[in-house]
């Protein structure tokens, strides 16, 4: 028997009308390096992505599923384009600006886009990429920037502002199919080449309600969070869509990522929230340390995307600033998972929550596979690889304009789960703790010896400021760990002294790395994550020692 509800397409256009109207007084800020940052309402940018929507298909002629581009930072004209481009039933797809130029050519090419939005401080970027982009037939440009470096080029060049400017702000968008691709995101490729995931409307409007909900981010119109994860690290991990459906107030850091700016604008502007992977808050303590500076308007923080060392959740403690571990993937929408400890606990017994990479939504169904393809039962004790499965988890990889979806074996198993190459351990009430990503669990001995484990243990010692920990080869255990470690300025001490801390902190002796090395900075993913690949040629070409 079918149901007498109504059926209701789940469509980000239905996002941007709620937004614009019923929040139509909530805020983007973005911050410009002027006195002043620039503030729209959400009336405002609402008004503007209809106009946005208008030209686009105007005045250069995107119909149906044609996809759009972003070269953008995080700011107002960038959640436009994400309200205007899959409400008009193309597809937004969004560019990591920090790609090596091949890798950038590739998935433009790929993905077919057609049209290109970049901010004018990205035309340096742009413009020497720009001749391999050969789909790209119109660019339009942001805010201020020397055009002149698209002198000559094959698209057609136009400036936003001119181009929506004196546009109707009513739109006659289409009645959409919920399945309908929405926004598409290609994986950044930590560990292989990079795979097109095609998030829906429906996954997307599913999603947002999550990231809303208060066993995940907890966000209403009294918050204001600060969206450093950038919005082409899967869609800011959800937060400008998320925000439309429920007020949330916006800042946006444009390109001032570094700590300082951060840190000024978090005691300018007081968001309640943030959300960014631990490598911005490492650096953002390092700068309040150094040069103090009120954040505790930030009371909560989602953080992610890489494990977050619990000397760090101990240490944004003492600020009043509560990171919360959340795990996820571009495949997942982001959110798979957040540590908010269940009711009626002890501060003490929380912390052994709060370490954790969380909870399960009642979106995101989980099991652990062990090697034989067994599944292993939720004892906090049987290791596995994760699998999930739900209505904003990935079923396929993007096969290009004329190809079939794809289904590699190695990410999707016969019953249509997606295996997320990470490792670890689930609760009988539902925890999940990772000990490693697949390709980095250190093989020794036929025994598994965790990478993060060893960099949580040594990230807690005082004059470590960073560690990254890899298997090498090893003549007879087969692999072994090698520590490499970033010292805090003006720190020394003896690996001996390392060794025996680990020793301390409950690492078993056979685990303690027999091979260190003190490197200036551990090489980073262009999300910022911890690049291992790196670290392992590095250490393959005699580079360290
Ligand atoms: P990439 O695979 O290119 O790094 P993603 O951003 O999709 O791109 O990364 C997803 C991966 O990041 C996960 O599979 C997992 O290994 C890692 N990850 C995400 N969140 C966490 C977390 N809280 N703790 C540990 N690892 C995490």
């Amino acid at each position: 028997m079918l149901s007498t509800m109504q059926d209701v397409p789940l469509t980000v256009t239905r996002l941007l009308k709620h937004g614009m109207t019923i929040h139509g007084k909530s805020q983007v800020t973005t911050w410009t390096g002027e006195p002043e940052p620039q503030r729209r309402s959400f009336a405002e940018i609402g008004r503007r992505a209809t106009q946005l929507a208008g030209a686009l298909r105007e005045e250069l002629g995107v119909e149906a599923d044609q996809r759009v581009a972003t070269l953008m930072w995080n700011n107002a004209e960038h959640v436009e384009a994400y309200l205007a481009i899959p409400s008009m039933g193309a597809v937004l797809h969004t560019l990591n600006l920090r790609l090596p130029a091949e890798q950038l050519a590739w998935i433009v090419g790929h993905a077919a886009d057609r049209v290109l939005i970049v901010n004018g401080s990205l035309l340096p970027l742009l413009a020497p990429l720009l001749p391999r982009l050969t789909s790209v037939e119109h660019v339009i440009v942001t805010g201020p920037g020397d055009l002149s470096l698209l002198d000559g080029a094959a698209p057609r060049v136009h400036e936003y502002e001119q181009l929506i400017a004196g546009r109707p702000t009513h739109y006659d968008w289409p009645e959409l199919d919920e399945r309908q691709a929405a926004v598409m995101c290609y994986t950044s490729g930590t560990t292989s080449d990079p795979k097109g995931v095609v998030y829906s409307h429906r996954s997307i409007y599913l999603h947002s309600m999550q990231v809303n909900m208060a066993e995940s981010m907890a966000l209403t119109d009294t918050d204001t969070t600060l969206v450093v994860v950038p919005q082409f690290h899967v869609n800011a991990w959800g937060l400008p869509h998320a925000a439309f459906m429920s007020g949330v107030n916006m800042l946006m850091p444009d390109r001032f990522l570094q700590p300082a700016p951060l840190a000024e604008m978090i005691e300018r502007e007081r968001p309640t929230h943030a959300a960014a992977v631990p490598t911005i808050w490492q650096g953002l303590l390092a700068e309040v340390t150094a040069n103090p500076r009120d954040l505790s308007s930030m009371a909560r923080v989602t953080i992610g995307g890489a494990a977050c060392p619990p000397s760090l959740m101990a240490a944004y403690d003492k600020l009043g600033v509560r990171l919360c571990h959340a795990w996820g993937m571009t495949e997942t929408s982001p959110l798979g998972t957040m540590a908010h400890p269940p009711a009626g606990l002890t501060e003490e017994e929380e912390w052994s929550y709060r370490v954790t990479q969380g909870r399960f939504p009642a979106g995101v169904e989980a099991r652990l596979v062990g090697p034989g393809g067994e599944h292993l039962p939720w004892d906090n004790e049987s290791a596995g690889e994760l699998e999930v499965r739900g209505p904003w988890i990935a079923g396929s990889y993007y096969g290009g304009a004329d190809g079939e979806a794809l289904h590699p074996e190695d990410k999707f198993s016969e019953d249509g789960w997606l295996k997320t190459g990470d490792v670890g351990v689930i609760s009988e009430d539902g925890f999940l703790t990772l000990t490693d990503r697949s390709k980095d669990v250190i093989k020794s001995g036929g025994e598994w010896i965790s990478s993060v484990g060893l960099e949580n243990a040594l990230m807690a010692h005082p004059d470590v400021a960073e560690a990254a920990v890899v298997a090498v080869p090893d003549e007879r255990w087969g692999e072994r760990p090698l520590a490499t470690v970033v010292l805090k300025d003006g720190a020394s001490v003896a690996y001996e002294e390392l060794k025996d801390f680990l020793a301390t902190s409950g690492i078993a002796k056979w685990q303690l790395p027999e091979r260190w090395t003190v490197i200036e900075a551990v090489p980073k993913t262009s999300v910022g994550k911890f690049d291992k690949k790196v670290i392992r040629r590095q250490y393959a070409e005699g580079e360290l020692d």
